[in-house]
């Protein structure tokens, strides 16, 4: 199965090692020059657990060089998709199954918009990764990950069934799952509080769960979270994002989510599809969402500073 990874920055790059190890043909496109120049001349570097790897994995800037692929995964920032999978448009025939498992809301809607007529598939995973310069990432989930998606149109056909079998491996399992809405929301959950308020506090889960008074807060951006499910006829009960949270907190207490490393480096983060979106569809719908509203704007302030 022929497969690219659009945008191989520090996720894009980590499935396209884990697709390397199980013999897919992947490529890597990104517009990041130095990056695939590194790969080119040197291999893609991988830190994990059990040691290091060197994968000579194909990468350009050009999506041309690369041509049409069986599978499209997306894996830019939410701000990045769009020019992302305009550029990717070289990669995409027929029957493409384009795939994001980006987190937040909106992604897929960027993607069927640049799409109409293309199969796409959409999902989460709990996998995580750091990119520490040109060609270099390090898995830095110390478990077994656990990646889930779903095609749109609801048709398994042997490509999914295949895909999740090529990303079946030691540090992770890629499963179907029907249920996937749910489970984005429930993902959704942990990066609109974890994100950031450990982003706000420059520091990593312990940080801020062992402040007095951080759980209302989380309970506050709950609550509107759960407004804006029922209304989207997603089954999110505030009980169960509640307990999912505090699972996670205990789970992850040493992980330093990807906003306060976004934030150390300058670089913008991805409050549009995860506060922000709570924000702007709430408003939409001619609702507010204060505490939401407030926490977009104070990381909006952080990102002007940079
Ligand atoms: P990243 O910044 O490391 O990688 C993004 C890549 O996209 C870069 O290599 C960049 O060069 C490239 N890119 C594509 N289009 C671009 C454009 N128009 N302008 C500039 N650069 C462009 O980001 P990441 O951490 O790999 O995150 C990618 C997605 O994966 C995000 O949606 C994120 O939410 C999700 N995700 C990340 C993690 C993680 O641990 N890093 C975990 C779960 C989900």
């Amino acid at each position: 199965m022929k497969i690219c990874i659009g945008g191989g920055g520090a996720m894009g790059s980590l499935f396209a090692w884990q697709l390397w190890r199980s013999g897919a043909q992947v490529h890597i496109y990104d517009p990041w020059v130095d990056h695939v120049q590194a790969i080119q001349d040197h291999g893609l570097r991988v830190d994990y657990a059990q040691g290091q790897e060197i994968a000579p994995i194909h990468a350009s800037t050009d999506a041309h060089d690369i041509g049409p692929c069986d599978v499209l995964m997306i894996f830019g920032k939410f701000h990045q998709t769009e020019s992302l999978i305009h550029a990717c448009q070289p990669i995409v025939q027929a029957d493409t199954l384009i795939l994001t498992l980006q987190n937040g809301l909106g992604n897929i809607d960027i993607l069927r918009n640049a799409n109409p007529d293309k199969r796409l598939a959409f999902g989460l995973t709990t996998l995580t990764s750091e990119l520490h310069g040109p060609g270099h990432i390090e898995s830095s989930y110390s478990g077994t990950g656990e990646t889930f998606f779903w095609p749109l149109d609801g048709q398994i056909t042997e490509k999914e069934r295949q895909l999740s079998a090529l990303l079946s491996s030691p540090i992770g399992t890629m499963t179907l799952d029907a249920q996937i809405e749910l489970r984005i929301w429930k993902k959704l959950v942990i990066n609109c509080c974890l994100n950031t308020v450990c982003a706000l506090a420059n520091t990593n889960v312990a940080g801020v769960t062992a402040t007095q008074g951080v759980w209302q807060l989380f309970e506050n951006i709950i609550s509107e979270i759960v407004t804006l499910a029922s209304i989207k006829q997603i089954p999110l009960s505030r009980d169960m994002a509640l307990s999912y949270l505090s699972q996670v907190c205990e789970d992850a207490a040493d992980h330093f989510p990807s906003m306060v490393m976004d934030i150390r480096r300058g670089k913008r983060t991805e409050i549009d599809c995860l506060n922000g979106a709570i924000v702007q569809q709430l408003k939409s719908r001619g609702m507010s969402a204060p505490c939401n509203e407030t926490v977009t704007s104070l990381i909006n302030v952080l990102e002007s500073r940079a």
